[in-house]
């Protein structure tokens, strides 16, 4: 890894690291540039006593989730198994456990890495703290990450699942799951969805074709509570799959049903603060079930929690803003399908817009100014950081930071 990165730099290319390419559209061109896939880079240790984990940066949620399972631990994974730990890490990392423990960049305890000159070092709280700082949220722009460590949760089992009602009672569920919502503990991490599954032999037969209003709850708690916290929810129409249980934590990898292989898409995201039940109508109205939409998926995740609240020794992403993480995405198998999903998104998009609070590194899947996520007093540390390790903008990434 030190003699590419030495190499690249002497012949004056860039270099951008991936895992997956699940944020790729945003890097752009990469002309003059080595894209390094770091695949090769597994390797998975978990120390059961100190709740801890080392990874390989080319490991996958997957690769981790149930083997920290079986030893009754958790980590702060996101919805898919299919995702880099890395770049998900570097660039936040909100899942199903949040509103409790907060951001996923937030408790990693070590990064090895390789930095601009090609050498390999470890940075952690106590070693180059400001490159530390900067790794943990501020994504992919100062080295090729290499290793990292972070702390799991101790979690032998959850009460957890998912409820998939009629697509035409979305107002009603919606609007009874937005007001349960505020009144559960951060323990509880809950989901509204609107979801058109497309008609598609890789779609299991019960879902193919068909449109659904779908809650997730996540109870991270005491796992005999979970039945009682969710049984309003079951009141709030007739659902037709409910599979609400105590499960081990690997149970929840397929819960939010991402597909497992690479599917074209275009999406839309945005941080809304508290959303009265008058947004849930615009965004029914918009994107719901009388609306045309084929919108494959459209989100309200839960935030606020441990998300508001910056840790002691936080790196530079140490809270998300707002009260929801919103996400919406459309399938476009060939390109005349983009300007209908387009119109869909900007639809989503609208109604949310008047409780707009901000924007989530993760979710932004193309090029954008990320002064719309950081601070000024962030983001000048953030290139000042980079100036210092990377004065040559050596590593391009999906939101680069510049010096
Ligand atoms: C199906 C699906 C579900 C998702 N669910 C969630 C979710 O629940 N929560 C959430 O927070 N996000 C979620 N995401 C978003 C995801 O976290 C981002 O797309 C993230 O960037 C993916 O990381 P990756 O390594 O898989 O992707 P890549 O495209 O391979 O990498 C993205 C960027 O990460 C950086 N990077 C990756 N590896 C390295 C490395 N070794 N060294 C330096 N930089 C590196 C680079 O800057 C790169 O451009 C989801 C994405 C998908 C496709």
């Amino acid at each position: 890894m030190s003699d590419l990165v030495r190499s690249a730099a002497a012949d004056g290319k860039r270099v951008a690291a991936q895992r997956t390419g699940h944020n790729a559209a945003p890097l752009g061109s990469l002309a003059n540039t080595v894209l390094l896939r770091t695949a090769g880079l597994g390797g998975v240790e978990i120390d059961a006593d100190a709740r801890s984990a080392r990874v390989g940066a080319g490991t996958l949620w997957g690769d981790v989730m149930p083997r920290a399972s079986d030893l009754g631990l958790a980590a702060l994974h996101g919805s898919s198994p299919n995702v880099g730990i890395a770049g998900y890490t570097l660039g936040g990392g909100v899942g199903f456990y949040h509103r409790r423990y907060g951001l996923a960049c937030n408790r990693v305890t070590a990064i090895e890495l390789v930095i601009a000159g090609g050498e390999q070092i470890r940075v952690d709280a106590a070693n180059e703290p400001d490159l530390f700082w900067a790794l943990r949220g501020g994504g992919g722009s100062f080295g090729v990450v290499t290793a990292l460590e972070f702390d799991l949760l101790p979690l032998p089992e959850i009460f957890a699942g998912v409820l998939l009602f009629p697509a035409q009672e979305a107002s009603q569920v919606l609007q009874g799951w937005l007001e349960w919502s505020a009144g559960m503990p951060e323990e509880m991490t809950s989901v509204g969805r609107l979801m058109n599954f497309p008609p598609v032999p890789e779609v299991p037969d019960p879902l193919r074709g068909k449109s659904f209003a779908v809650l997730e709850a996540i109870y991270c708690g005491d796992p005999a509570d979970g039945e009682g916290l969710v049984a309003p929810l079951r009141e709030l129409g007739n659902a037709v799959i409910d599979t609400m249980a105590i499960q081990p934590p690997a149970g929840i990898a397929e819960l939010h049903m991402d597909p497992p292989a690479p599917v074209p898409y275009a999406s839309e995201s945005l941080l809304t603060h508290d959303l009265p039940a008058a947004a849930i109508d615009s965004l029914v109205e918009a994107v719901g079930p009388y609306s045309g939409s084929q919108l494959a998926s459209v989100e309200v995740r839960q935030g606020g929690g441990a998300l508001s609240r910056a840790p002691q020794g936080a790196g530079a992403l140490a809270t998300l803003p707002g009260s929801f993480i919103t996400f919406a995405v459309g399938v476009v198998p060939a390109p005349e399908a983009m300007a209908p999903n387009r119109a869909w998104l900007g639809a989503f998009k609208a109604s949310l817009e008047p409780y707009d609070a901000g924007r989530y590194f993760n979710f932004v899947e193309e090029s954008f100014d990320i002064t719309q996520i950081f601070p000024p007093d962030v983001l000048e540390r953030l290139r000042q950081v980079k100036l210092r390790y990377d004065p040559e903008n050596l590593f391009h990434s999906n939101h680069p930071v510049t010096g």
